[in-house]
């Protein structure tokens, strides 16, 4: 299995080599991904400069790593179309630090790069921990892992776009996993006055508004610490497309303890 790996916290990002450590054991990992901080670009693409791409030296060992000057949507396109020569079987975005849940996946960075690999015909899945200061990445890993190997082993189906998220609990506190849709609602949609001194200013702030979180939400699952799994191709795009099976999340956690 050959997997190709982004994200939007920029390539030296310490979610991102989590995921690689545990996902080498069990594939042929590479990871293209924007040389910076890339979040909340969404599924931005750039179209009015070069992209310029780089070889760099992994932060785990032997592993094929390209920084791109570009967008984590840049990178997989740039990834699938050039770089990846041989045969890639699934792309997985993350892992992110911060929640990409509700009407965020929208401007998810994260959840942007996974669309292009999902788009071009390929399986794929971002990945979150729901805190901007993730402590359990270990855990959001090995979860990839068992999904990565349930794609597969052909045990979900191929064509499946997946917005995974993680509370950021240990592994005793998580409660289980739940397919979930996307609640109604952001966390990124409140703006602050601010003064620097001369001026002021605007700035964006995440505060959790009132939502629909009712318990087939991903907000509800992760706010009463469950794993969260968004089939995206459902309720975002609407093609039509395979439901993904309860049964998955009632051993995933069990599965998931035992690793
Ligand atoms: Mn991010």
């Amino acid at each position: 299995m050959r997997i190709l790996i982004t994200n939007d916290d920029g390539i030296f990002a310490p979610g991102l080599w989590t995921l690689v450590k545990e996902l080498k054991n069990i594939a042929q990992v590479v990871v293209v991904a924007p040389d910076r901080e890339q979040s909340a670009t969404g599924t931005a693409v750039t179209l009015r400069q070069p992209l310029r791409v780089q070889r760099v030296r992994p932060l785990v060992a032997e592993i094929e790593t390209y920084s791109v000057e570009g967008t984590p949507a840049d990178s997989v396109i740039l990834a699938l179309g050039k770089l990846v020569k041989s045969k890639v079987d699934l792309v997985v975005s993350g892992i992110n630090q911060g929640p990409n849940l509700g009407d965020d996946v929208l401007i998810s960075g994260t959840v942007g790069a996974a669309l292009q690999g999902y788009l071009r015909g390929f399986p794929a899945f971002a990945i979150s921990v729901a805190a901007v200061d993730s402590v359990y990445l270990d855990n959001a890993a090995r979860l990839a892992v068992l999904l990565a190997k349930k794609i597969d082993s052909n045990s979900l189906p191929t064509n499946i776009l997946l917005n995974v998220n993680l509370p950021n609990l240990s592994l005793v506190k998580i409660k289980g996993a739940k397919i979930t849709r996307l609640a109604s609602g952001s966390y990124t949609n409140t703006v602050e006055e601010r003064f620097d001194g001369k001026r002021e200013y605007y700035w964006v702030v995440r505060q959790k508004i009132d939502t629909d979180t009712d318990e087939k939400t991903d907000i509800w699952a992760i706010e009463q610490g469950n794993i969260s799994i968004t089939p995206l191709h459902t309720n975002l795009l609407n093609k039509s497309s395979p439901s993904i099976p309860d049964s998955l999340c009632s051993d995933l956690l069990q599965e998931l303890q035992k690793t």
